[in-house]
């Protein structure tokens, strides 16, 4: 689960993390109050969207002003005036794609005078199952680039879980970063604290960048990005309550209210599948016969008809999907449970492409004669490759 800027740094400064000052506002009304409360002579004002690049973005309404998500303005009024250009518009950056994200939150924070823009990082390797830092002097670009045109100015590595971080690391990653004298020592703080933060917060990511040298010589996280572990979020209650439900997938956040385990792609088969091992060699013969499935989707080992119900519908309810494949091994779910709730999500929904099922387990015959009974045009899967060759033709000809 991501969270927003403004609230990444909330938990920065409640572990000590220099951060600027800031307010969030959601009405342009609020937006005076919130930068006069602020000291200048610099504001930024900042679009909360669960995406970066926003500084280099772009607005789809055009009188939201050109210059993209991140602005700096020199009054309380300028940057009130940019708060309510930017706010309820669509903000278009290179991680959301075409469609863009809508603006719901500002963040106006005391602006920085900036020295030098630096880049850290913190990350689940799960190469090797270890906490990695990334760390290069190319900060305020994005790191992707930096890591194709000029690989050597960064620097990875990662910790031994059984030895912990030490203060080597920190002095490692200020060296990387160029740094001198006080700020050396302030990195190694850095440093140790984002680790136990991680580590106390169930991260799986933090992306500081830019993390600034000032003019004064300090340092200070200027953006943040945060993701965290969703296995974990049960013990992390003050963590799951920033839960921003309107940045996520409407598909995926439906899934997850259903308890179904469901992740959107970019195919166009549709797939429902009992088992995350079936679901991962359904999608891979998905492929093996030329299509891209458009989901990975385990409805688990003891679904209820409604959650099977409410996984068909969601499948159908994403305009890429061109057809649908069922692959179900009934071993604890049973395949005439599969079977009523394909039915009763097809009553509901209407079923506008080619639908192969195949069922193998317990009750197969009974949930095959349902099928077969309810007049339903489906095509017949005999086995896992003769299933995925018959959708991959009903939808590619
Ligand atoms: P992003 O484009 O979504 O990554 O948003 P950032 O928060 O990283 O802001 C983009 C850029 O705006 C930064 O790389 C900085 O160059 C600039 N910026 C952000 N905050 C400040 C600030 O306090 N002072 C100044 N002078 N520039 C800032
Ligand atoms: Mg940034």
């Amino acid at each position: 689960m991501n969270i927003h800027e403004y609230q990444a740094k909330a938990l920065l400064r409640s572990y000590g993390i220099p951060v600027s000052d800031g307010r969030v506002v959601t009405r342009a009304e609020d937006a005076k109050t919130a930068a006069g409360e602020l000291d200048g002579p610099l504001w930024v004002v900042k679009a909360q969207i669960h995406a970066g690049g926003r500084g280099k973005g772009h607005f789809k309404e055009p009188e939201a002003g050109e210059k993209g998500g991140v602005r700096l303005a020199r009054s309380v009024g300028e940057a009130a005036e940019f708060a309510r250009q930017m706010l309820g518009r669509t903000l278009v950056t290179i991680q959301t794609g075409e469609a863009g994200k809508q603006v719901n939150r500002i963040y106006i924070e005391d602006g920085s005078d900036i020295a030098r823009e630096l880049y850290l990082a913190m990350l689940i390797d799960r190469q090797t199952s270890r906490i990695s830092f990334v760390a290069s002097t190319e900060g305020g670009m994005s790191i992707e680039d930096v890591a194709h045109d000029t690989p050597e100015k960064i620097l990875t590595f990662d910790v031994d879980p059984a030895s912990g971080l030490s203060d080597f690391h920190g002095r490692r990653v200020a060296f990387a970063l160029g740094l001198e004298g006080a700020q050396v020592k302030q990195c190694v703080g850095l440093v140790r604290t984002l680790y136990k933060m991680f580590l106390e917060r169930d991260m799986e990511m933090i992306e500081i960048n830019p993390l600034c040298v000032l003019k004064d010589g300090s340092l200070r996280c200027l953006d943040a990005k945060m993701g965290f572990d969703g296995n974990a979020l049960y013990r992390q209650a003050d963590i799951m309550a920033l839960r921003d439900e309107t940045e996520e997938d409407p598909k995926e956040l439906a899934a997850s209210k259903f308890d179904l385990n469901y992740i959107a792609l970019d195919g166009e088969i549709g797939c429902m599948v009992n088992g995350a091992g079936l679901a991962m060699a359904t999608m891979d013969i998905i492929k093996l016969y030329g299509a891209e499935p458009a989901n990975f989707l385990d409805v688990g080992g003891g679904a209820t008809k409604e959650k099977v119900t409410e996984a068909f519908k969601i499948i159908t309810s994403d305009p890429n999907v061109k057809g649908i494949l069922v692959n179900i091994f009934g071993g604890i779910m049973r395949c005439d449970i599969i079977a009523e709730g394909i039915i009763a999500a097809v009553k509901e929904v209407g079923l506008k492409v080619p639908l192969v099922v195949r069922l193998e387990g317990t009750n197969v015959e009974l949930g095959k004669d349902i099928i077969k009974n309810s007049g339903l045009n489906v095509i017949a899967g005999d086995n896992l490759s003769d299933a995925a060759e018959k959708i991959v033709k009903a939808v590619r000809g």
